[in-house]
């Protein structure tokens, strides 16, 4: 999928695998990994144990722009609760530092721009500044390392290279791992874009590559001439889709545009240097050199792209699997859900425990209004 400019700092250690626990987490992203150390947080005497197919951040947390937004893509959902102020107290609670900064967020845009714009830049028409909303990054690779330290510290287990293969149900969940069976009182399937069949969402959701791009470190100069001093993240709530942060050492992150795959499959093998990926990633360079005159000439440090799940309406999946209530399904953020993830995983954490209902959200918000309210995120084409 290509190379972020970010690093994971977490590896599981070798360890046998349980024949019974009481909660089994699938999927080492930022939300399996919050729902397990969340767990234990809550309750340090159950079994919890985590088994993600292939590494930590393997998908896309590993592979996001970090930007971290209040929300869901299909905009407020009943009871939803405040986002980021729950992101902020979870990861204060987990003791996970991850450079999360909160100034805000900027909707940018080709027509309605504040008059007093700090952002100019030429994309379609001269981009400004129409709107700031609650928002703000994160480093990914300090969020994830952070979480799997949390939950492993408190007594999660964790697994990497450990897929789960298949699911059965007896009178408990029963997962499928390297052949063993693994029996648990109660799981969550947080798998994003990928095990479709597993989490009964194939047919129902849409798994897609989208793109970013890292510069090399601008200069404070550089970076005030673009109007991004105030390091605040920004995308457009128009079209052409255009989203981008502030990282590390002033380096700029940009992304835009979407590789649609018929199989999920495709996703883990797609090489972003080839076909399609590479001319989105290719036409999103050339776009940011355009952007401005101080991004003229920049050298492109790191070229990505990572899966989203896109559900019914935009509206992220969280809910019980229709095979067994025991099994929680939650992910399909749309492209929104770096803060999504934290918040919910906790959330499905409590559900687990039954210290915490599950929300009503389907049929929530009619399709119309899914598509307006994403204002652009991640639009088709
Ligand atoms: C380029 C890009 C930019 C983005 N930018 C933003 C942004 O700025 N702001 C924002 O809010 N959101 C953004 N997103 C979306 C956000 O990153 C995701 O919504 C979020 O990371 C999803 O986390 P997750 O844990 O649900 O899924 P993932 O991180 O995809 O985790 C799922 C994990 O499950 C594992 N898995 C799959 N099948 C199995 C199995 N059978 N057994 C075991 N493990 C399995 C996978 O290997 C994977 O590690 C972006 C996404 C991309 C790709």
């Amino acid at each position: 999928m290509g190379l972020p400019p970010w690093t994971i700092d977490f590896h599981s250690e070798p360890q046998a695998l349980p024949e019974e626990i009481d909660f089994a987490v699938v999927g080492g992203g930022f939300t399996g990994l919050a729902a397990a150390a969340w767990l234990r947080h809550s309750e340090p005497g159950k079994r919890v144990a985590l088994f993600e197919c292939s590494h930590i951040g393997a998908g896309s947390s590993g592979h996001t722009g970090g930007m971290a937004l209040s929300e869901t893509a299909a905009g407020s959902l009943p009871g939803l609760g405040d986002v980021l102020v729950g992101l902020s107290g979870i990861l204060r609670e987990l003791e996970v530092q991850c450079d999360l900064g909160l100034p805000g967020a900027w909707e940018i845009g080709r027509q309605g721009v504040m008059p007093n714009s700090p952002i100019a830049w030429n994309d379609s028409g001269t981009l400004g500044v129409t709107r700031e909303v609650p928002g703000g990054t994160i480093d990914p690779g300090k969020m994830l390392s952070g979480l799997a330290q949390a939950a492993s510290k408190r007594g999660a287990l964790i697994f990497e290279n450990a897929p789960v293969e298949s699911l059965h149900f007896e009178e408990s969940p029963v997962l499928t791992i390297r052949g063993k069976p693994v029996r648990a009182r109660s799981a969550l399937l947080a798998t994003n874009a990928e095990s479709l069949e597993l989490s009964g969402l194939a047919g129902r959701a849409q798994p897609k590559l989208t793109m970013a791009i890292a510069t090399e470190p601008l200069s404070p100069e550089q970076l005030s001439s673009l109007g991004l001093a105030q390091r605040k993240p920004f995308y457009t709530v128009d079209l052409p889709y255009l989203w981008g942060r502030v990282f590390h050492e002033n380096r700029l992150i940009f992304g835009c545009g979407l590789v649609h795959v018929e199989d999920w499959r495709v996703l883990l093998t797609l090489n972003v240097a080839e076909g399609r990926a590479a001319k989105l990633l290719s036409d999103l360079e050339r776009r940011v050199r355009d952007l401005h005159s101080a991004l003229r000439g920049v050298r492109i440090s790191h070229r990505w792209g990572g899966p989203i799940l896109i559900a019914e309406n935009w509206e992220p999946v969280f809910r019980r699997h229709a095979a067994h209530r025991n099994v929680i399904v939650l992910g399909a953020y749309s492209g929104h859900g770096v803060a999504l993830s934290v918040y919910l995983g906790a959330w499905a954490a409590e559900a687990m425990l039954g210290k915490r209902d599950l929300p009503q959200w389907d049929d929530a918000v009619n399709a119309a209004d899914g598509q307006k309210l994403l204002g652009g995120h991640y639009p088709t084409g």
